[in-house]
């Protein structure tokens, strides 16, 4: 029973301790009076507790607020650069890592580039090697480290920290912590990218006060991370959000799934490359046929001359924002959010095509979802997942 109790007791201990740091963290200086009125914890519990966040560096005392009579109070705050979170966005071609502090401030960023055959043992030591050197260049020790939030292309175990398949990474039924040695004292979390680009517009973004929403990740593949009352959805089995694989044109070409006409086969930028490469080979009236190599030219390429005025290229994207505002449509009908934000390689051209998307989407959708929805491009982009993966050990430690 005594036991029991120590349990408890230890269990409450650590949940007060987070939402007192919660506190200080979104009211950036609060005083210890204001932090009992707000949570009816008396005044000794929560000196308790500050003091014993003080001591272990979390926070700091910044300064004195307004006095309500007598004393003015001493403001706490979290104290920037005393514990850190390292995020990883995984992909075929690159690996983008991020180091966060306590505050949320990005301290340094790095971009490794992969070859597609680069083995999973390879990447993951690469990352390793990676992750110590920013440390050790940062002169950060281990214990500073709150933990490693690692995004990938694909279905997570969000509980057990396996990848359960990332088809692209070809990685299948993979422990990472494990291969992480000299890592093994550092919490590692695993998560979806597009779930860690929602975590992130949720966290730092364009979605902190918005309940449900949805974040719609486009590059070489289509996904999405979905909010629902405030927290992630993600479906019976984990894999909620798989919006590249809805069918938006049964005609359309085979996508890697096996079906045909998948938003991804028509509106990924791989597949709008692939577009127009196709068109250049026929003879496209375009100056994308100035481009000595067909094979090279890239999202960037078209973007570019599209900017410039070129009207086959403004067409090939606009032609993918016609399926990406139909595969809307039916998220708007099916889920009743307030805001869909569009993210990673879609802020290069966003300008270009968002008026068309929401066109296409409120033409398609019924009124009143319409009426209720924001359709928006992220304004953090390509960077959302590794920060996502980032904040993730921060929402453990504020017991989100
Ligand atoms: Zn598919």
């Amino acid at each position: 029973m005594v036991r029991k109790r120590t349990g408890n007791n230890q269990f409450l201990k650590k949940f007060n301790q987070a939402v007192i740091l919660d506190l200080i963290r979104r009211e950036k200086g609060i005083s210890k009076a204001e932090l009992a009125e707000i949570t009816g914890l008396s005044p000794t519990a929560v000196g308790v507790i500050t003091a014993s966040l003080l001591e272990e560096g979390y926070i700091h005392e910044t300064g004195t607020g307004e006095s309500k009579g007598g004393r003015r109070p001493v403001l706490l705050e979290l104290k920037p650069r005393s514990f850190y979170a390292i995020g990883v966005d995984m992909d075929v071609a690159y690996m983008n890592m991020m180091l966060i502090d306590i505050t949320g401030e990005v301290i340094c960023e790095r971009t490794m580039h992969l070859s597609e055959s680069t083995a999973f043992e390879k990447a993951v030591g690469r990352l390793e090697d990676a992750i110590l050197d920013m440390l050790d260049e940062k002169v950060i020790d281990l214990g500073r480290l709150l933990g490693i939030g690692i995004s990938v292309p694909g279905l997570v175990n969000s509980e057990t920290g396996e990848v359960v398949l990332a088809p692209n990474l070809q990685w299948e039924n993979i422990d990472v912590k494990s291969h992480l040695i000299r890592l093994k004292h550092v919490p590692v979390y695993v998560e979806n990218e597009a779930m860690a680009s929602a975590i992130c517009e949720n966290w730092i973004g364009l979605c902190q006060d918005v309940g449900n929403f949805v974040c719609i990740n486009i590059k070489s593949g289509i996904g999405a991370g979905i909010f629902t009352n405030g927290k992630l959805y993600r479906g019976a089995g984990g894999s909620a959000g798989e919006v590249g694989h809805i069918v938006v044109d049964e005609n359309g070409p085979k996508c890697g799934c096996g079906n045909y006409g998948c938003l991804e086969t028509l509106a990924s930028t791989t597949r709008i490359a692939d577009k127009a490469k196709r068109l250049v080979r026929q003879g496209i009236v375009s100056s994308l046929n100035e481009i000595k190599d067909v094979d090279a030219i890239t999202i960037d390429r078209i973007v570019e001359v599209a900017r410039g005025g070129d009207e086959a290229a403004k067409n090939i994207l606009m032609e993918s924002a016609r399926y990406i505002g139909i595969a809307i449509s039916s998220i708007i009908n099916t889920l009743n959010p307030s805001k869909i934000v569009l993210g990673k390689e879609f802020i290069k051209y966003a300008d270009l095509v968002m008026e068309h998307i929401k066109g296409v989407a409120a033409c398609k959708s019924l009124a009143f979802p319409t009426a209720n929805v924001e359709i928006t491009a992220s304004n953090i982009g390509e960077k959302a997942s590794a920060l996502g993966a980032a904040i993730i050990p921060l929402k453990v430690l504020f017991g989100k």
